[in-house]
């Protein structure tokens, strides 16, 4: 049996990655799929899915999208980059950048979607976080952990509010997964198979994870079997941080 039956949902940045998975195993599980990403040609590959341009930092973009395609039960909100190193090699431009992508984009797509899950009397808000964040501090992840915090704090908040008006709002938060940006970040380093090796020896299983093993887990939320948990960080890191 399909788990998301009769469920709409809308992903942001889900061309590639952790986003695409979910976008798939969604539809697989019989959710009607609004993906959405900046990059049309890798949304275009995408199966059983509607798609749409949406860059979660254009507000008209958010506008549009939400009136097109009116009511959701599920927003998952995933789209967010890594700006690399300390403190001291970050500038308020990267700063200011990182939250945008990272954190406002939720914030405005949370308060785009969420009259009309009111509206239907429930919901399901997923936002992708990171280990990095309040619960692991990495190196040279500064802004990104940073940001990655502040939507633990924002999950919490709209759980707690609307928790008794039929919304759930949950963060995943996930350790290394390879994905393609993982992979660009790894050749950026100009030695791949050190850097390769380097992510894997600090996973205590021996490897990475599979973007559709968080795809699963954004199933479980989306779907009612979840309906006791909300306001929680939901950690799949392959014991990194255990
Ligand atoms: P990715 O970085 O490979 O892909 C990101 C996608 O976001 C791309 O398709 C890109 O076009 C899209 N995007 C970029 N800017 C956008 C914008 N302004 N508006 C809309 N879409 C935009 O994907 P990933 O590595 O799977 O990461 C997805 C999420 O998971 C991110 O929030 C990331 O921080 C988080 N995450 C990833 C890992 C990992 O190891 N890969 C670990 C923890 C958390």
């Amino acid at each position: 049996t399909q788990r998301l039956t009769g469920k709409t949902a809308l992903i942001t940045a889900a061309g590639q990655g952790i986003g695409r998975a979910i976008a798939e195993m969604f539809a697989k599980q019989g959710a009607s799929v609004i993906a959405t990403d900046i990059n049309e040609r890798a949304l275009a590959e995408l199966k059983g899915c509607s798609t749409r341009r949406l860059d979660v930092r254009n507000l008209a973009d958010i506008a549009a999208v939400t009136k097109d395609v009116g009511a959701v039960d599920v927003l998952v909100n995933c789209a967010g980059i890594v700006a690399n190193g300390s403190i001291l090699d970050s500038t308020e431009e990267d700063w200011a950048t990182s939250f945008d992508i990272n954190v406002t984009s939720m914030f405005r797509l949370i308060r785009a979607t969420l009259p009309g899950m009111l509206e239907r009397g429930g919901g399901s808000v997923i936002n992708i976080s990171s280990v990095a964040s309040s619960i692991k501090g990495v190196p040279n992840r500064c802004i990104y952990g940073a940001t990655k915090a502040a939507i633990i704090g924002l999950t919490k908040s709209v759980a707690a509010d609307f928790i008794s008006r039929g919304i759930r709002c949950n963060a995943i938060c996930p350790g290394t997964v390879a994905t393609p940006s993982l992979d660009a970040r790894l050749r950026a380093t100009g030695d791949y198979a050190a850097a390769k090796a380097a992510f894997i020896q600090r996973q205590p299983m021996g490897r990475l994870g599979e973007a559709c093993e968080v795809a699963a887990l954004a199933v479980y939320l989306a779907s009612d079997e979840s309906a006791f948990t909300t306001g929680q960080c939901h950690i799949i890191d392959g014991g990194w941080t255990n």
